[in-house]
């Protein structure tokens, strides 16, 4: 490749707090316009801010999951502009001291291959700072209407270093990004709700140079798919003015998701100067050792460490950790699995993962799961006083199979007392009704019992004949041939000897004649 792409992000996520930032009123989505405004938002005649702990407590919390220092110091400006956005005319925000320096995200770029492992890189973070976020302006016919439920939310906005080189790169710092704020349950980053939102800048230079081309910025892309493709189209466009002999302007541009086309907004002569200075009304936070020590230590594990973890203590393929990690309720449900089967961990440990990620996620996904779900879930209430406190992703995963169910289920057959045909049949009604396995099982009268004998011969020598081909095989050295000849043994028992009594049964016959 003859340029080299170098990308920067700018990531804006709204903070989980039940109010805003400074203030009482009710951080939340989806209500009437301008029903979460009080004279703090709208900035009335001697409304004055008061700070809301929990946005620092869940900036912290995301600082120290993504690696960052956390400032001992930081304080607050105001970003004067006069929009209609903000009654202010001034957004704070932290320019001069940001709360968090450096930190990283893991990412994975695609494997050669689904299913398979791909590279891992960490993405340098220059800094995050803590803003509130402003007012939305709904653009009509022949008027615009201004909503300010959404101003003074609690926002964070996260500046990577320009260190990503791909389209990928950034699709997989996003998506890395999003599990790691979730499962931290620092934000639901709900991109359709505009939880999170992203600036990319994008510059090319030849490959093998160091120094920074020209970057063009484009704003607010509201899925990671389109930064993805904003990125590339970018990219493109570069490198054919580069090509013919042109040179890239440094400006804002406006991706079109949907024509995927994009078009100059303002050039960098005309951007604003803000005129920064420390906010008046509101004190520097000093951030000591034992408040980040009491946040740290309520962290949870990271995704891609889950993973390793898994991968080495069990040796659970690939295939199965990648779909295991990503949702914390799944993940926090597969380990609370296996503490329960406890010394037989590493033995269920694959077991359990296979019956979570090809039985449960599917039942889950399954209307009549999720109507279940629905109303465990609370939505956002009509009446604006009751703030909204919709956490999902803090609450446990919403089926009736208890993980101490799930292992018994899969204690079962390992143990020979139910086939896995059977047990399907037992994990069905363990999701409709939650009863346990092994009562189950009985009242529908699927465990298995140790066939009579002479019985079981004449089963396998049954399906030995009706499979010369599988018996000739298995004889010839290929041991799986086996399996070939169990089913229809299994058939003739209607799934209720231990598959292990079959298993012997066929090897004893195999041999012998
Ligand atoms: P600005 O002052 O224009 O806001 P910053 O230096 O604050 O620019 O950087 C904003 C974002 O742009 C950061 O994510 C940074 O990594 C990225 N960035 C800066 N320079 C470049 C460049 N030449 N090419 C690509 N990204 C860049
Ligand atoms: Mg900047």
């Amino acid at each position: 490749m003859k340029y080299q792409p170098v990308i920067g992000l700018e990531v804006h996520i709204q903070l989980k707090t039940r109010t805003k930032m400074f203030t009482r009123a009710p951080a939340a989505y989806g209500f009437p316009p301008n029903t979460l405004a009080d004279p703090v938002v709208l900035a009335l005649p001697g409304a004055l801010p008061v700070l809301n702990k929990t946005a620092l407590d869940q900036v912290i919390r995301a600082g120290l999951m993504l690696g960052c220092e956390i400032a001992p110091e930081c304080r607050w400006d105001r970003k004067n502009y006069f929009y209609p956005d903000s009654p202010k005319n001034y957004q704070l925000t932290q320019q001069a001291m940001p709360i968090c320096l450096g930190g990283e995200v893991e990412i994975e770029l695609p494997g050669p291959a689904r299913n398979i492992q791909g590279e891992h890189k960490k993405i340098p973070i220059d800094h995050i700072h803590l803003e509130e976020d402003v007012g939305k302006l709904n653009h009509h016919a022949t008027d615009s209407l201004v909503d300010f439920n959404r101003a003074g939310t609690p926002l964070m906005e996260l500046v990577t270093k320009p260190a990503l080189h791909s389209p990928d790169e950034a699709h997989a710092f996003l998506t890395s990004l999003r599990a790691l704020m979730q499962q931290a349950a620092v934000s639901d980053c709900d991109m359709e709700k505009g939880q999170m939102r992203c600036d990319v800048n994008v510059s090319i230079r030849p490959t093998g140079t160091q120094t920074l081309g020209t970057k063009v910025e484009m704003k607010n892309l509201n899925s990671i798919a389109y930064v993805r493709d904003a990125i590339a189209h970018e990219i493109r466009r570069q490198t054919a003015l580069l090509e013919n002999g042109g040179k890239v302007t440094q400006e804002t541009r406006d991706y079109d998701g949907t024509t995927g086309a994009s078009q100059s907004l303002r050039g960098k002569e005309d951007a604003h100067d803000y005129r920064y200075f420390p906010d008046p009304d509101l004190l520097p936070v000093r951030v000591d050792a034992e408040w980040k020590q009491r946040i740290a230590a309520s962290l949870p594990e990271r995704p891609f460490d889950r993973q390793r973890r898994l991968q080495e203590t069990y040796n659970i393929p690939y295939t199965l950790t990648s779909v295991l990690i990503w949702d914390k309720q799944v993940a926090d449900y597969y380990d609370c699995c296996l503490r329960q089967a406890a010394a037989d961990a590493p033995k269920l440990a694959q077991p359990l993962a296979n019956w979570i990620v090809n039985d449960l996620l599917r039942a889950l996904s399954e209307p009549t799961e999720i109507s279940n779900l629905k109303s465990e879930i609370p939505s956002a209430p009509s009446d604006p006083s009751v703030p909204s406190v919709s956490n999902p992703s803090d609450l446990p995963l919403q089926t009736r199979i208890t993980p101490e169910n799930l292992v018994a289920l899969v204690r079962l057959i390992a143990d020979g007392q139910l086939t896995n045909a059977s047990a399907k049949t037992v994990f069905a009604q363990m999701a409709a009704t939650g009863d346990a396995p092994d009562a189950l099982a009985t009242r529908l009268n699927l465990k298995t019992a140790p066939a009579d004998a002479t019985e079981l011969e004449t089963w396998c020598r049954a399906a030995i004949d009706g499979n010369p081909k599988a018996a000739a095989e298995f004889r010839a050295g290929k041991d799986s041939a086996i399996n070939a000849l169990k089913g229809p043994v299994m058939k003739s028992a209607r799934g209720k000897i231990p598959p292990a009594q079959v298993d012997q049964a066929l090897r004893k016959l195999l041999a012998g004649s």
